[in-house]
This record gives C-alpha cells, structure tokens and sequence, in this order.
C-alpha cells in the first residue's frame, strides 16, 4: 500500500479522536524516523516523551526478543524473574517500597487514586472526602484520570466525574491552603506539567504541597509520567526537590516504547490488599524484561550524565534563539523536558508543520507551546540540527 492508501484505509476505519499529520512513519534507527517515502524526520517528540533510548536499539530489541522465545505472558496468578527484577529496580530507583504495574499512565493514574480513596477510607476520613487536583494538569483519559485532569474540555462531554476533586491553581499554594482541610484525601500534580505547556513546580510549591499532606495526612501523588524515567536528568523529577511524594506515577518511557505504567508508593501509603485492585496484563514478563533492560542501559551508558549534559546545551540553545528570536515569549523546562511559548500572533502549530515540512518532528502542547522531548540519547549536533530548523521554521511562518 502507498501511503495515501494507508491514510484513506485508516480515516475510513478509525474513530476520530486524533488529529493526525498525514505522515506515514515505517522505521527509526537512532534518533530519526523514515516515512513510507523514505523521507527522514529527527525525531524530538519520541513518540510523546515514550522513546527514551531512540528506536532500534540493539541491547532492547535483543532482550525483547530472547523474552519472546521464553515467555510473554503468565497472568499475575504466578511469580516471574522479570517481574521480580523490574519491580526492585523501580523501587530502588524511585526510593519507593512498593509497586504495582499497568498497561498505560492513566491506569496508573486510576490506580494511585483507588490507593488514596482506600487510604483515607481506612484512616478515619469521611467516605465523602475530596481529591485536590491542579488547574492546567493532564492526568490521562479514563473516568478516573480525565476526572482529575485541569483542562474543562476534556470532562465536560463525559459529565459527571468522579466525585469530591476540587481544582487549585499549579504554583500557587496559597490557592491550595483555601480548599485543604482533614477530609482531604490526596494532592495530584505532575512534578512538570507537561501536556499544560512545560511548567516546572516551583520548589516552594512543591514543599509547600509535601508539608500540608504531611499536617493532613493526605497524601500526596507526583504524577511522572511525562517527566519521570530520566527525562530531567534526575530519574524522577522530585528528586531535584529534596521531597519525596507517597505515590509515584509513572509509565510513557519505563518501556521506552512497549506498552507498560506503574504506580509506586511508600510503605505507608500501601494499603491495598488481596483483591483491591488488579490487571490481567499488568507488569507481564514481556514488558518487564523490556523495563530491566532500560534500566540496565541507564546505569550502564550513564543515561542521566548525558541528559543533563545536552539539556544545559539545548537549554543554551534556546535562551540563544529567545534572545534574537521576538516570536517566542517564554522558554521553560529542564533536562531534555523543554518548551517554547509563542507571542499570540505566531501559532506554535504553524512552527511544528513547518519543522515536519522540513524533516524535524516537534510536538505542541497548551498555552501555545512547542514541546522539546527528544529521545534522551541525543547528542549535542542532534541539538544544532534541530534548533536550526527550528529557527527557519519560525522565520517562515512570523
Ligand atoms: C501521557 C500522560 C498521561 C497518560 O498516559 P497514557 O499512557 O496516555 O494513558 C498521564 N499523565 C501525564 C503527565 C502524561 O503526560
């Protein structure tokens, strides 16, 4: 099939929730794509922040394929080497005690929630309490998740939500204090927002948010799911803060591209028991032999050194292009987690087709943003190259 074809087949089946660019992606090698056409794209969208090691990394691809010939998949009535493995290494590496692993980040999502409603439940609070969740957050899009999520839109064609879940303003904690009292359950944030348009908690808030749930004993949830797994030179982003949250999401680059979330917490807040909660794929060996090996690649190639490394150097970059450059208006992140903010008369769409015309995959999110979220093995020309385009890119469409 041409792409045409492919397109056309897949607009006539498919139900319509995505803007799709008429792009047909056929294979990656390192930190490029290549369309059906054989036109070659880098890549600084990794598939939504998931591809963290590129594509076709030989040590990954090798340890999916000897767990295939093994065994994919046992139900979770039954222990495996993978399993055991992956679930010590996340642990360790988030500074959690327990963990449970899903299919996606809104499972996991779904998951962290059922574990506060249970922990406020056990302890006392009133069955009714409430669910403190940040404007401008995305969470995913389950009842549970979108329930959660700050973005109006998004839940009002699927009314009524879970209940209780009241909205405070992100980096803001006086708007927090307002509405946190004794029946507070649990306090939700992405430690970055990332579909919001980049934004990075500040550390009083994010201390501020640590020190109320500890005065309520509510407890807290960084959602990771976008920021986590390395992405800003920390393995989670908490853990430039010096806090430590009770419940840890995480999942778009644990598999850095096999379907695959978790939730982690402390000893304290697990109170889930037997028959609470469960998943017939969760954490099965064929992703959890996905997640070691990433893990061991990590420790191995120093994954977190290079992060830092080439995200002061785009970080650079970009302060460069913002000073010359009066389109942008604010520039945030941290790592290989960037953004660019356009002023209102440039359309940060506009500059992502514009990249893609010229063979740089870019992302968007709110606030008219450009998303920086490359695969975190990029080098330092991978960055030139990129803010090269990018900056034709906005030349012609300003
Ligand atoms: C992508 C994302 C989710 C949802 O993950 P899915 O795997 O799409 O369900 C949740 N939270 C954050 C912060 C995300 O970026």
């Amino acid at each position: 099939m041409n792409s045409q074809e492919i397109i056309s087949k897949a607009d006539r089946y498919y139900l319509h929730t995505y803007n799709r660019f008429p792009i047909v992606l056929d294979h990656g090698e390192g930190v490029y794509l290549y369309d059906k056409d054989g036109k070659e794209y880098l890549d600084f969208g990794s598939g939504i922040a998931v591809c963290g090691l590129g594509y076709s990394n030989e040590r990954l691809k090798n340890a999916m394929k000897a767990q295939i010939d093994k065994l994919t998949h046992t139900s979770n009535l039954f222990y495996h080497e993978p399993g055991a493995n992956a679930a010590e290494k996340l642990c360790k590496a988030a500074g959690m005690d327990r963990v449970f692993f899903t299919n996606s980040g809104a499972e996991a999502v779904e998951g962290a929630l059922k574990l506060a409603k249970k922990y406020a439940n056990k302890n006392g609070k009133q069955r009714f309490h409430n669910i403190i969740a940040m404007d401008n957050s995305f969470h995913g899009r389950t009842l549970g998740s979108v329930s959660v999520t700050g973005h109006e839109e998004y839940r009002t064609p699927f009314a009524p939500m879970i209940p209780k879940v009241i909205f405070a303003d992100y980096n803001d904690l006086e708007s927090v204090k307002e509405i946190m009292n004794e029946e507070t359950a649990c306090v939700i944030l992405e430690t970055i927002q990332g579909e919001g348009g980049i934004y990075p908690a500040s550390p009083d808030f994010i201390k501020g948010i640590r020190e109320l749930c500890d005065k309520y004993d509510a407890l807290m949830i960084c959602d990771e799911i976008q920021c986590g797994m390395g992405r800003t030179g920390e393995m989670f982003a908490f853990q430039h803060y010096g806090i430590k949250p009770d419940i840890v999401c995480t999942a778009k680059a644990l598999g850095c591209g096999v379907p695959v979330g978790a939730f982690l917490c402390t000893e304290k807040a697990a109170s889930m028991v037997t028959g609470d909660h469960g998943s017939t794929y969760g954490g099965n060996p064929f992703v959890c032999a996905a997640i070691n090996e990433v893990m061991d690649i990590f420790e191995e190639d120093r994954i977190l050194e290079h992060v830092k490394e080439v995200g002061n150097y785009l970080w650079e970059q970009l302060e460069d292009l913002e000073a010359v450059c009066h389109a942008i208006s604010y520039h945030r992140g941290i790592g290989l987690i960037q953004g660019i903010q356009f002023i209102p008369q440039v359309s940060a769409s506009a500059v992502v087709k514009a990249c893609m015309r010229e063979g740089l995959i870019l992302i968007g999110a709110c606030n008219n943003t450009v998303r920086f979220v490359p695969p975190l093995v990029i080098s330092k020309a991978d960055v030139d190259k990129a803010v090269g385009i990018l900056k034709k890119a906005i030349e012609s469409v300003s």
